[in-house]
């Protein structure tokens, strides 16, 4: 349904106020966000309300959301069964409880979790692209579909970092901007794959916990460490096998003579001349431009980042190896009379420790941490004086997660909290055409902390009576922690 369809009144429609747009859905038919749906009159949330079951058995892996899945027939009981915000619903305007304020016993102390669907229109994506390659200038604009999306912020070891999404995005720009952003949050979120172009850089299709595709080419390796890095880590391997090493990197490219690995070894200086800026010795900066070639550089023969050799130093014969951080691009040179370096085939003897970078690079893969700030609809659900929310989690009296999964809450004013999202069960996450994304929110305390922070007492109900008709049992992961246990709770009083 289009949202102006949504948003016309007819007799037999009926309106959910589930968030700000106040559709109007004709039986059968479901609202803009595909969430909520007109089921015989009566509007009901679609997906199934997911709780996670820490007694079913499983490897740890992504559960799926998707697909229909039979009720074993127990009913729900504590405590293992957690109730997720997964499919809970929203509610609108902020004064109304949150859909689900559970309590259960658990090692004798009475808890209660408060789970919403919480709407996010200050959210975004922080994505980690494990790769060497150079995707954009930072503060590059990231595209989707030719819309701002986002951009390229600083770069981490070994991996190049895009933020996406934000309320400017959501909010500021035109409205087709808005809803692209919001669709590629979503996308990447429910761990789909996205397509993102980098304004004067590449194409990379990311998707969350899958290798990156850079320009059409899947990336496999993460690099072992920077030029220099990697000269620390390998020069005793090369040492003796060849009397000249470097590893091109378009950040510190190392020379292993010159480096303090070299010299400690007592390798002697060979003349080579590095062009680029040198830091300090065997460390040298600006090689070449970034690129998707050797290294991060744009070089396809490494030759070129070289000067001419001294001729008081080197000598002919001399054996130099070129090798970048990934062991994906090497080659074997040796000097002839005139001091030129002549590329002939890898020695035996140097097979093993080019191989042993590549053996020690990880699998590169792409990261999706979703970003978002609870604010005043969320925390009003959960009490009537939101700042002691605020307070209870920063005190650690509340344990947050995001569909089951942990979270990291950022220090300071506010909840602002990071999560992976492949520790979410998939499809976790869902939008609102305002546009916003939506993702399930859980708070878990004391039953009488949450008393004393002005929870909505009245609408607390025992696990036990909760219905278990719609409800979806998706086994806990292995390695989220299990939200329920009190010890995760500070005790309020000593
Ligand atoms: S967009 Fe979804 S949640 Fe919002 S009013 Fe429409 S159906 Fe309800």
């Amino acid at each position: 349904m289009s949202l102006e369809e949504a948003s016309a009144p007819t007799d037999d429609k009926i309106r959910c106020d589930a968030c700000p747009v106040m559709c109007f859905i004709k039986p059968g038919a479901v609202g803009a966000c595909d969430r909520y749906g007109n089921v015989d009159g009566n509007l009901v949330r679609v997906d199934p309300h997911v709780v996670l079951d820490r007694t079913i058995s499983h490897g740890g892996e992504l559960v799926s959301f998707a697909g229909p899945r039979e009720w074993d027939g127990d009913i729900l009981h504590p405590p293992g069964t957690f109730v997720t915000a997964i499919g809970a619903g929203t509610t609108y305007p902020d004064y109304k409880p949150a859909p689900f304020i559970v309590s259960s016993e658990v090692d004798g102390v009475d808890m209660v979790t408060v789970v919403t669907e919480g709407i996010f229109s200050y959210c975004g994506v922080k994505v980690k692209i494990d790769t060497d390659r150079f995707l954009g200038p930072e503060t590059a604009t990231v595209r989707v579909e030719g819309e701002a999306v986002g951009h390229v912020t600083s770069g981490e070891y070994g991996s190049q970092m895009l933020s996406l999404g934000g309320v400017h995005h959501l909010t500021g720009g035109s409205k087709k901007e808005g809803r692209v952003t919001c669709d590629a949050l979503l996308q990447l979120c429910n761990g789909k794959a996205v397509e993102l172009t980098i304004d004067g850089g590449e194409s990379v299709v990311v998707q969350a916990g899958k290798p990156p595709i850079v320009n059409g080419v899947t990336e496999t390796r993460m690099r072992v460490g920077c030029g220099s890095a990697t000269i620390g880590i390998f020069a005793k391997q090369w040492h003796g096998k060849v009397d000249e090493v470097v590893v091109v990197d378009d950040h510190i490219t190392g020379v292993l003579s010159e480096h303090q690995a070299g010299k400690l070894l007592g390798m002697p200086p060979t003349g080579l001349k590095m062009k680029g800026r040198r830091s300090t010795p065997g460390r040298y900066f600006q090689v070449a431009q970034p690129g998707t070639g050797w290294g991060g550089t744009n070089i396809s023969d490494p030759l070129t980042i070289l000067g001419p050799f001294d001729p008081k130093v080197a000598y002919p014969g001399l054996r130099l190896l070129m090798v970048s951080t990934t062991g994906e691009h090497a080659a074997y040179y040796e000097l002839d009379a005139g001091l030129q370096p002549v590329e002939m085939a890898m020695p035996e003897r140097l097979l093993e420790p080019v191989e042993r970078i590549a053996e020690n690079c990880e699998p590169a893969l792409s990261t999706v941490l979703f970003i978002g700030g609870a604010g005043g609809s969320l925390r009003a659900g959960v009490t009537e004086n939101p700042v002691r929310l605020t307070r209870s989690v920063k005190d650690a009296l509340t344990y947050v997660t995001c569909g089951g999964a942990p979270v990291y809450i950022w220090p300071g004013g506010g909840i602002t909290f990071m999560v992976d999202v492949t520790r979410l069960p998939e499809n976790a996450f869902g939008y609102v055409p305002t546009p916003a994304l939506v993702a399930p929110l859980e708070f878990t305390l004391r039953l009488s902390d949450y008393k004393e922070l002005g929870g909505h007492m009245d609408y607390v109900q025992p696990l036990s009576e909760l219905a278990r008709d719609g409800r979806l049992k998706l086994p806990q992961r292995l390695d989220n922690p299990w939200p329920l246990a009190p010890e995760r709770m500070r005790r309020s009083h000593g």
